[in-house]
């Protein structure tokens, strides 16, 4: 579980040397290279850009394109490049939110780095996965991580991901639940109701649920596989068709006036 998993190549989607894996990356390639220099500069400023992430990756190319995207972004950014120092600079600087490796060099990994931190900290953990692979994702949620990115990832969608966890751990409480405006639907956390033009919509848990969390992570393509371990949870062991199923049910329901997008070879997005 150990040297295994590192890569030799550049994780990095848009590095061309790994090709699109499961079509994940198959969109959007002739936009990247453009994407690499203003993306990040044209994002909207938000309220928690004075946040700190600690990276922790031994592969110096993708930990500096990662340090980059973020600092431009407008995060301070630690890099660490093995397990050790990652659990030092966490204990140190008292950071956010850790941006991890799962291919560490050494005896310990990213799993199990993970897992230790999990035993004295709740700092939210995006891990950095190498492969699509199940067992990694599953292992990965099972030990704490709050989500995970699979190489090869666009640092954009990185910053993504790291910017909807931020919101979500510190939302204040007394804010109570959400609701969410999207085109004429308007979709309330507190009453789980679902509303079309004001009216309300008689929602299946499950479809509320899904709507509910396209929702919270609005703007975002969300993959089959991060819906089901979301909304069906990472221990239900289904088909990915279970989500398309759930999603022509909402439209059909909700009808255009939901913003919902198929993104070819990835998922859903919704706004
Ligand atoms: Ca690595």
């Amino acid at each position: 579980m150990t040297a295994s998993r590192s890569t030799t190549n550049s994780g990095l989607a848009h590095a061309g040397t790994a090709g699109p894996r499961r079509g994940v990356r198959a969109q959007g390639g002739s936009a990247r290279g453009a994407d690499q220099g203003s993306a990040a500069a044209t994002m909207e400023p938000m309220a928690e850009d004075r946040s700190t992430v600690v990276v922790v990756e031994d592969d110096s190319n993708i930990a500096e394109l990662v340090a980059l995207y973020l600092r431009e972004a407008g995060f301070t950014v630690h890099l660490t490049g093995d397990a050790a120092a990652g659990e030092e600079a966490v204990r140190a600087r008292q950071p956010d939110l850790v941006v991890l490796d799962i291919g560490l060099p050494g005896t310990v990994d990213g799993f199990e780095l993970c897992r230790r931190l999990r035993a004295w900290s709740q700092v939210p953990i995006v891990l950095l996965t190498a492969r699509d692979d199940e067992i990694d994702r599953v292992l990965g949620l099972e030990l704490g991580a709050d989500d995970y990115v699979t190489k090869p990832f666009s640092p954009r969608e990185l910053v993504a991901r790291v910017r909807a966890i931020l919101r979500r751990s510190t939302a204040p409480a007394a804010e109570g639940p959400a609701v969410h405006v999207l085109g004429s639907v308007t979709v309330d956390a507190g009453r789980r109701e679902a509303l079309l033009d004001g009216q309300p919509v008689a929602l299946a848990t499950r479809e509320f649920a899904l709507l509910l969390h396209l929702a919270e992570n609005q703007g975002l393509a969300l993959s089959r596989r991060q819906l089901l371990d979301s909304v069906w949870g990472h221990d239900w062991y289904g088909d990915e068709r279970t989500v398309d199923v759930h999603v022509r049910q909402l439209r059909k329901k909700l009808g255009d006036g939901l913003p919902l997008a198929t993104v070819w070879g990835v998922g859903y997005r919704l706004g």
